[in-house]
């Protein structure tokens, strides 16, 4: 595994290191954390990683489309390694759980605007607001 996120940086032109392969790893595992959920996963793994070191690791592989930024309204931001496919997200109104969700008919058919006015539109994103099952079933408690 840790040979594919090394070809995932190459792919890009970054540079192979440590705290950069534990955070890809740590997204693989754990899809849709937040800054401070990443942080803990990476120094889990590598206590020596500072935090300011997990903060320029995800905005360096967020802009090489390594990683994608996600940040529902009125929720912090969120990060997932699942890229490149559109696909979009149902989030918990109670708890904040994020859940993926691929795109209703083939592949990112939400790109094809009924009226782009236009515009170049390379991305759609659809948000699904709900309540989870466990929020619905009362097993968290707020
Ligand atoms: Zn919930
Ligand atoms: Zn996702």
């Amino acid at each position: 595994m840790t040979s594919d996120f090394e070809a995932q940086l190459r792919s890009v032109s970054l540079r192979v290191t440590r705290p950069r392969l534990a955070v890809l790893a740590a997204l693989h595992d754990n899809p849709h954390v937040d800054t401070e959920a990443v942080i803990a996963l990476v120094r889990k793994a590598h206590p020596a990683v500072s935090h300011q070191a997990v903060y320029d690791v995800l905005r360096a592989l967020t802009d090489a489309g390594l990683v994608r930024r996600i940040q529902p309204a009125g929720a912090t931001a969120r990060y997932e390694s699942r890229v490149g496919d559109n696909h979009h997200h149902v989030v918990c109104r109670s708890c904040g759980a994020i859940a993926d969700v691929d795109c209703a008919i083939g592949d990112a058919p939400c790109l094809t605007a009924s009226d782009d006015h236009g515009y170049a539109i390379d991305e759609a994103e659809v948000v699904f607001w709900g309540t989870c099952p466990d929020c619905s079933a009362g097993r968290i408690a707020h």
